[in-house]
């Protein structure tokens, strides 16, 4: 089947109403929950073998996430999906104003191979709860992944409904040239500035959840033991590949040594003394990845870790202390296991150097002085934030989840994906019993000043 086909095909299935009853809506969610279920074991095996993911991470970031997903959709649709009445100025009168939520058609859903599964179907449960159907386009780096999505994706739904799309770039370039009403886009800024141009040829709308370099910051009155741990399992969860990662650090002077100190603690805790042979370690995805990363290894200021392997595609957990603004780890997303650490005296010089850079998809800060968190929230600007946390802010579905600026457009999870991925139709509903002249030519001076008591 062609692409063009399997498009003309959904195009069908959307004209048939099918997706605009709530019902069909929600047996397509259970039907979701339940084959991602079923395929749990297939899956978890399969990013074993992409990223040696540890079943542990699997399971929470890719498909227990998932699931509540689903579960929090499911239990909401029905009041998200309502229509809302909202007040109409009295120089309306005696009409009223609703808001229709419908859906876009079809959406197209590009995903990155970091968190495949997750990734590609969190926005899909988006896209079904507000009446679309969907293209699914799947990472193609983690191949094993990629086949098991495909499978089952395409055995159990119907393609005019649902349809996972294989292969790599050509194909989702190919993709691209088709028409779509909605596009949702996870992934590099450069490639999302390609979905951008593509989209506009049709004005197609998007969503851009892109990455970036999030800070993470550490101040002299934060529990450093805490900070430590939280910091150490972000940033080396799924071997720092999270788009949320901390990307660096900066440590207030004054505790440097001890925060130092108190994160070596933690990864000789979490991973032991050699990381390699851990079971708790993903790996980098792939050759090309780990040598962009070993080119940020400075011997000079390797704190721990630094250790690689190009067979096994190893890279151990890596601190840099005493790292520069400008040092070229601090240029580009680290997207790996390699935590800069900067230390600052001032905490304004720190807020000055942030705000000078694109704007980052997270920004985590640790502190117990509530009046500096509020200054943190307020001076900085970021997609999403942690106070005295790191990258748990996307486990709550009620938190709108995306970036701004050059970290993306658009966020989603729960009823911000619902309400993204459908349009709100304004309708004003008046009644003919009722038709006041007022508006009516000729437009005579006694009317205006009519007018002007009401605007
Ligand atoms: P990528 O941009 O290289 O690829 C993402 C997807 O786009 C893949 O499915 C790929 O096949 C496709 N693609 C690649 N080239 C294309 C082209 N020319 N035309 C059309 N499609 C193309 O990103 P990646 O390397 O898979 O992921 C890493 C990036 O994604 C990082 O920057 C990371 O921060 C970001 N990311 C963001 C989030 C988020 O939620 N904001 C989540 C995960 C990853």
């Amino acid at each position: 089947m062609s692409y063009t086909d399997i498009i003309h095909g959904q195009r069908r299935f959307f004209k048939s109403g099918k997706t605009r009853s709530i019902e069909f809506r929600i047996e397509q969610l259970r039907k979701l929950k339940s084959v991602i279920q079923i395929h749990e074991p297939k899956i978890l095996q399969a990013l074993f073998e992409d990223l040696r993911k540890p079943k542990f991470e699997s399971y929470i970031s890719e498909i227990g996430v998932l699931i509540e997903e689903i579960d929090f959709t499911i239990k909401n649709l029905e009041k998200w999906s309502t229509q809302k009445s909202v007040l109409t100025p009295v120089a309306l009168f005696p009409a009223k104003g609703k808001i229709y939520a419908e859906p876009f058609g079809i959406v197209a859903v590009f995903a990155p191979w970091n968190y495949p599964v997750q990734l590609l179907l969190a926005p899909v449960v988006g896209a079904i709860a507000a009446g679309n159907c969907a293209i699914l386009k799947p990472a193609d780096l983690t191949s094993n992944t990629q086949s098991v999505l495909l499978n089952m994706i395409n055995s159990n739904f119907d393609p005019g409904f649902l349809y996972a799309i294989g292969g790599g770039v050509a194909e989702s370039e190919q993709l691209l040239k088709e028409k779509f009403d909605y596009i949702f886009f996870t992934g590099s800024a450069r490639v999302g500035k390609i979905i951008m141009r593509a989209a506009a040829e049709h004005l197609t709308p998007i969503c851009l959840e892109l990455g970036g370099k999030s800070p993470c910051i550490v101040d002299q009155d934060a529990d450093i033991q805490v900070a430590a741990r939280r910091i150490v399992w972000a940033k080396f969860f799924n071997a720092g590949q999270t788009c949320v990662a901390p990307d660096y650090v900066c440590v207030h002077e004054s505790i440097k040594t001890e925060f130092l100190t108190a994160m070596k603690e933690c990864m000789d805790e979490f991973f032991g003394l050699h990381p390699e042979n851990s079971d708790f370690f993903a790996r980098i995805v792939s050759e090309k990845h780990l040598e962009r990363l070993v080119n940020y290894l400075d011997k000079e200021i390797i704190f721990c870790g630094g250790e690689f392997n190009f067979k096994t595609r190893y890279l151990a957990p890596t601190i840099l202390s005493s790292v520069a603004w400008d040092a070229p780890v601090m240029q580009e997303e680290i997207f790996g296991p390699i935590m800069p650490v900067i230390e600052f005296t001032q905490i304004s010089d720190v807020i000055e150097q942030i705000n000078s850079r694109p704007k980052p998809l997270a920004l985590y800060y640790y502190s117990e002085n509530t009046t500096k968190q509020n200054r943190m929230i307020a001076e900085t600007s970021s997609g999403g934030m942690c106070i005295n946390d790191c990258i748990v802010h996307l486990a709550n579905p009620h938190l709108p989840f995306g970036g701004v600026g050059s970290s993306g457009m658009g966020s989603y999870h729960g009823h911000h994906s619902f309400n993204m991925l459908s349009h709100k139709k304004g309708v004003l509903i008046n009644s003919t019993k009722l038709d006041i002249p007022l508006r009516y030519p000729p437009y005579t001076e006694k009317k205006f000043r009519w007018l002007r008591r009401f605007i």
